[in-house]
């Protein structure tokens, strides 16, 4: 059994310990104990810290009862004594985006009664899972600007022990797994948590709080993902290139930057229109031109989409050839389709090409289209070659 001593000061990253016991584990990990540790391994939605013991890295921390695992890829001896060093920032943030979830879960289930249900933290963002009867972005708005006043106002974070017996005495947000004692986790006046975590000694220290976006998820849950401290302040830089790279392309100021985005794909939408129009009157210039006498008719052609390539090819059947192949090199379409006589075995010649090369797409015996496909005029020859044969 180590002495846990993040509990008492989170914010001490450099200690001295010494192992005492050691054991192999897979991979070629090592784990030790230590007498004493500052380290904070996974658990309650918390990542684990990073940091080096000597001059090995920290590769894993693992949570056991009164003890932490700590997994190196290096050959310490039992009775050594180890300088450990815990990454500081990532601790930092860590706490940070702890103490942020302890706030907002606290304001949810006071201001709009929604319990959390779970807490889950990652490199990139936090999310907690929540039960709240309406929510859209004015809600969140005004969840936001509740949090940051807290976090503006300084408010102490304190930590304690207490004994089972003295359960009572207090109400309890989020009730954890406890053995002989309850570690307590008050935000003043704003929330009261067992919890084992690390956490800031004030919320401004949290810095501020953004609510990125929520989504709903199964059994009719709201899951927000949320950052907080220096995370709001790298993804504002991000949010601010990106802004800002439209601004410059649509020449466009911050504010109508909505409405130039939808004009842009409106006209979008009417200049495909116009060129599909177009590519239906070279379509039918063409037909006027066309051997009567063959009855195979091959063409590759070069921006025709799905839909056109089967008017194209419908165009073409009408004017009664047997069989039509057109390949359309920037779609990677390839289109097939015979008159009803059907001389031709298609759907079971291609379905094999289908399933050999992987592709998208399919038919009947009448049509038949496939998607991804890569095809030169000698593939084309063979394949009239062996449908022919079939
Ligand atoms: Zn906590």
């Amino acid at each position: 059994m180590a002495e846990i001593l993040y509990f008492e000061n989170p914010y001490k990253t450099e200690f001295e310990a010494k192992i005492v016991a050691k054991k192999e584990l897979k991979e070629g990990l090592i784990g030790y104990y230590l007498d004493k540790t500052y380290f904070f391994a996974e658990s309650g939605g918390q990542l684990s810290d990073k940091g080096y013991i000597n001059e090995f890295e920290v590769i894993k921390l693992i949570k056991e009862e009164n003890n932490i695992l700590h997994c190196i890829r290096g050959e310490l001896n039992i009775g050594d004594e180890v300088k450990c060093v815990i990454d500081k920032d990532t601790r930092l943030d860590y706490s940070i985006q702890h103490t942020a979830q302890h706030l907002l879960s606290a304001v949810l289930e006071d201001r709009y009664n929604a319990p959390t249900l779970s807490f889950h933290m990652s490199e990139e963002y936090s999310t907690i899972d929540i039960k709240i009867d309406k929510i859209n972005s004015d809600v969140i708005y005004e969840l936001e600007n509740i949090c940051n006043n807290i976090i503006f106002s300084a408010v102490e974070v304190k930590t304690f022990w207490i004994s089972p017996e003295e359960m009572d005495r207090y109400k309890f947000r989020k009730i954890g797994k406890f053995v002989d004692k309850i570690r307590v986790v008050q935000i003043e006046g704003i929330d009261i948590s067992m919890c084992a975590g690390t956490h800031v000694k004030r919320t401004n220290e949290i810095g501020y709080i953004k609510i990125k976006f929520f989504e709903k998820i199964k059994g009719g849950l709201i899951r927000l993902y949320f950052i907080a401290g220096n995370r709001v302040i790298r993804d504002y830089f991000e949010v601010n290139n990106i802004i800002n790279y439209f601004r410059r392309v649509l020449s466009s100021t911050q504010k109508d930057l909505t409405e130039r985005i939808d004009l842009f794909l409106n006209s979008r939408v009417q200049l495909e229109k116009e060129l599909q129009k177009t590519q239906k009157m070279l379509i039918q210039e063409k037909l006027l031109h066309i051997e009567k006498d063959d009855k195979i008719y091959i063409d590759f052609t070069e921006g025709l989409d799905k839909k056109l390539l089967s008017f194209y090819a419908g165009e073409i059947i009408k004017i009664g050839k047997d069989l039509v192949l057109l390949y359309d090199k920037f779609y990677k379409i390839l289109k097939i389709q015979q008159s009803n006589e059907q001389k031709f075995d298609i759907k079971n010649y291609f379905d094999e090409i289908k399933k050999e090369k992987n592709l998208k797409g399919g038919g009947n015996n009448i049509t038949y289209l496939l998607d991804g496909i890569d095809v030169t005029p000698e593939e084309i020859n063979l394949f009239l070659k062996n449908m022919v044969k079939n």
